[in-house]
């Protein structure tokens, strides 16, 4: 029997070029994580929430050159913290997809080959570093975001999502050797013209719950290239172009081969065959991640998915939220400000360290990292949850966290809400009510790894 089809909960894989900070854990991870643990909790449908790591990217191949280490080596030494990182934190993968995996390799293969025949590329001279020799393209390029200033790598802005076109950038400068560009090699495009731009539009226009970033994105997006392949040492060849594939498009397609597994599609079949099986199935897909990589799940993922036609790698739903700040200030390990994740580890119980990072979660607006604040659940020990009728004051908890369930209406900003005013209010009541509030939430937090 075919199994029915799950909801998918999709986080971005985190760059093995360094470990996670606690912006990373309290933003799309920690968000995704209460999300599944909320959704199994209440409701009999399979959820499921996976991620796999960034193991292509140009960032590696920088990091590696920063610390003379080897590519390779840097990316598996990172992959395992990474993977610790999220082990002390609870941060629960119920797949966590294998990027290196031969059979994998040959469906990312074929999906290239596939998308080449319905997408146009285009080819086009763009700045090599006559110093270093890198084409001065994602991390190995610096310029000022032609569409807002901010200094930005030369693949997509984080302070406007805009992707940064190789034409006409401001101040090109190389990361490794800080000169500007003497020389010149080819590298390929996908080219989105308006009416593809429009169609995407068209799609996620109510599915980004009202994100001013995406909609930005879009009030300015118009026809533009895409990175397709270009020239690193350092990266994932699909073909014998010797040129390496944009990570980001990788990412797309390895989830699309996760989100196969999870649909129980066999994974041996050419890729056609295994698309038109998943549509088939029609699983539910919803991805968490941050504002800098708004341009790739609201856009590119999306413009991916219709050229393929694979169907459900449109997302029903995306997630996204805002920078963490310490000090004011956004995150940033290159200036300092930075407190890593496994600072943190040991100094309270993963409950207590989760519920911090609730609270500090950005899911509007940046938000700094909260202290150390009050624990959640009541201090004195508490039974099992309460069977059958309680006080009204557990009917209105156990409503407003039945109407979490709705991806629309998730925010671990109102779920920690409810934890907070039940809790409340439980001590406000007393007595045989006050253990039956207290019992069903320390149950919920239970399950949700919050103190
Ligand atoms: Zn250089
Ligand atoms: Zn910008």
């Amino acid at each position: 029997m075919v199994r029915p089809a799950p909801t998918v909960v999709f986080t971005p894989p985190p760059t093995p070029n360094g470990a996670l900070h606690v912006g990373h854990v309290g933003g799309p991870y920690l968000r995704a994580d209460l999300y599944v643990r909320l959704v199994r909790l209440l409701e009999d449908r399979e959820i499921r929430h996976v991620s796999h790591v960034d193991t292509y990217q140009s960032y590696v191949a920088k990091k590696a050159v920063e610390v003379g280490a080897e590519p390779d080596a840097l990316s598996r030494e990172y992959t395992r913290r990474i993977r610790a990182d999220f082990d002390a934190y609870a941060l629960r993968h119920d797949a966590f997809g294998d990027n290196r995996d031969p059979d994998y390799l040959r469906f990312l293969r074929e999906g290239v080959q596939a998308l080449t025949d319905v997408v146009t590329v285009v080819e086009r001279e763009v700045p090599r570093c006559e110093g270093c020799g890198r084409t001065q393209l994602e991390a190995y390029a610096r310029s000022a975001c032609t569409g807002c200033l901010h200094d930005a790598y030369l693949n997509v802005c984080e302070n406007c999502s805009l992707p940064q076109q190789v034409d006409g950038a401001l101040g090109l400068l190389c990361t490794q050797c800080r000169t500007a560009a003497g020389g010149t090699t080819t590298a390929r495009f996908l080219s989105f013209d308006a009416r593809a731009v429009a169609a995407v539009e068209d799609t996620m226009r109510h599915r980004h719950g009202a994100s001013r970033r995406a909609s930005a994105l879009f009030d300015r997006l118009g026809p533009h290239l895409a990175l397709w392949q270009f020239e690193s040492p350092y990266g994932i060849a699909v073909d014998d172009s010797g040129l390496v594939l944009n990570p980001w498009v990788e990412i797309f397609f390895h989830h699309t081969w996760c989100l196969l597994q999870e649909c129980g599609v066999d994974t041996r079949l050419p890729f056609s065959e295994a698309v038109a099986e998943l549509n088939r199935r029609d699983p539910d897909v919803i991805y968490f991640f941050g504002v800098d990589n708004t341009y790739y799940y609201v856009f590119l993922f999306t413009a991916l998915a219709q050229a393929l036609v694979i169907r459900p790698m449109v997302p029903s739903r995306v997630k996204i939220n805002h920078f963490m700040h310490l000090r004011g200030a956004k995150i940033s390990s290159s200036r300092g400000n930075v407190v890593w994740a496994d600072e943190l580890v040991g100094t309270a119980p993963v409950e207590v360290l989760r519920t911090r990072l609730a609270r500090s979660c950005p899911e509007y607006a940046p938000r700094e990292l909260a202290d150390d604040g009050p624990r959640l659940s009541p201090a004195r020990p508490v039974g099992v949850a309460p069977a059958g009728a309680g006080p009204r004051e557990l009917d209105v908890v156990r409503a407003r966290l039945a109407d979490l369930v709705a991806v629309d209406a998730f925010s671990v900003e109102r779920l920690v809400d409810v934890l907070d005013k039940g809790r409340e209010r439980a001590r406000a009541v007393g007595g045989d009510d006050a253990d039956a509030i207290d019992g069903y939430l320390a149950h919920v937090c239970r399950e949700l790894q919050l103190a």
